[in-house]
């Protein structure tokens, strides 16, 4: 092992990546040092990174992480947490919070609330403790964190968006309920959208419509399993339709744009449920109408990260769609030393995720 590694420091100074070089420790307690394989930047990265969401700088950002266990504290079960063995180089990933399992928000169900979290890549940096995110060459996993073993022969590019993308689409996913037979309209055709596309119809939606402002994301989103794909303009059309005036049953708003949402609250049939998932950033108020809500027995849910079993599902879910070209929306790799060019392609609507990495295969 090193005795010492890089991370990618962001906003020091300036809106940018500066690498420091910072002493390794041991794993203390049931800490484990993992080696970063890889981190794909996610959109709040990038929303970070532009200033839309406010975080504490420096800072070490990313959480879509994927990595191999370097070492243990010596108080750690080695356990991940279906309560299968982990050894040292076994590939992994974990839940995005850290918590408690005792608080009030754990003990109902939230523990992405949990009192005392501890969330990967959103930590103010302290050189004491510099290991808190993807863009760096290790991470040290804290007392409470979930672990997973990554299912055998999930390449990177798969695995990495699973703590973030995948598992928060489990949960919003949990939340819609029994899908069989419904009508899914899925708002946003990025990593979250595609997603959703896939498990709509993997979870037995009968119809899946996607609506975004990008024609080639709506080609890539029917790749994923969509059934008809609409630009804004036509989707009160499409919707009509296809539904032959009763709207649709489920809507997972996933871009947070509020324009977004009052199109799809137009779109929306009796006892239908609107999830939102996408608001991860300010923005002006809706005009919610709320005697529609009433008429049509309207419930309107929010969706923020996830439960551990939801990352659980995550893995499952994308080991039993190998199928599908998750590959393909990993779009660059490049290495850690390339951070700010990294950030530079993340924004770029060309790219779904972006992947920082040192690792050899991807
Ligand atoms: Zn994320
Ligand atoms: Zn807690």
């Amino acid at each position: 092992m090193q005795d010492s590694g890089l991370v990618a420091l962001f906003g020091e100074k300036t809106s940018t990546f500066e690498m420091n070089n910072f002493k390794l420790k041991d794993p203390v307690g049931d800490q484990i040092l993992v080696k970063v394989e890889g981190c794909t930047i996610c959109g709040s990265d990038v929303h970070s990174f532009l200033g839309r969401r406010s975080v504490q700088v420096p800072t070490v950002l990313g959480h879509e992480i994927a990595g191999r266990i370097v070492s243990f504290g010596s108080g750690n079960k080695r356990t991940d947490y279906s309560g299968d063995h982990l050894e040292i180089g076994d590939f992994i990933t974990w839940s995005v919070v850290a918590n408690c399992d005792k608080c009030i928000y754990c003990n109902r169900g939230q523990p992405q609330k949990c009192v005392s979290s501890f969330k990967y890549g959103h930590k103010k940096h302290n050189p004491e403790e510099p290991w808190v995110g993807g863009l760096a060459e290790y991470i040290l996993l804290v007392h409470g964190t979930k672990v997973f073993k990554i299912p055998e022969g999930l390449s990177l590019a798969v695995a990495c968006p699973a703590n973030c993308t995948t598992a928060t689409n489990v949960a919003a996913f949990r939340v819609a309920g029994n899908l069989a037979g419904k009508v899914v309209l899925i708002m946003g055709a990025g990593m979250l959208g595609v997603t959703a596309c896939a498990m709509a119809k993997f979870y037995g939606a009968k119809l899946v419509i996607v609506c975004d402002t990008n024609e080639k994301r709506l080609i890539k989103a029917c790749e994923f399993g969509a059934d008809q794909s609409t630009l804004p303009a036509g989707l009160a059309d499409v919707v009509s339709n296809l539904t032959v005036g009763l709207g649709v049953d489920i809507i997972f708003e996933l871009t947070g744009s509020p324009v977004a949402f009052e199109n799809a609250f137009e779109c929306v049939g009796i006892g239908g449920k609107i999830i939102l998932v996408g608001s991860v950033f300010p923005s002006v108020p809706v005009g919610l109408q709320m005697e529609i809500v009433v008429r049509k027995l309207l419930s309107i849910e929010g969706v923020h990260n996830y439960a551990p079993e939801d990352l659980a599902q995550a893995l499952c879910f994308l080991n039993e769609t190998r199928y599908l070209p998750w590959k393909s929306l990993v779009g660059k790799w490049l290495s850690l030393s390339e951070v700010d060019l990294a950030f530079q392609l993340a924004q770029s609507p060309e790219y779904y995720r972006v992947g920082v990495s040192n690792a050899m295969n991807h």
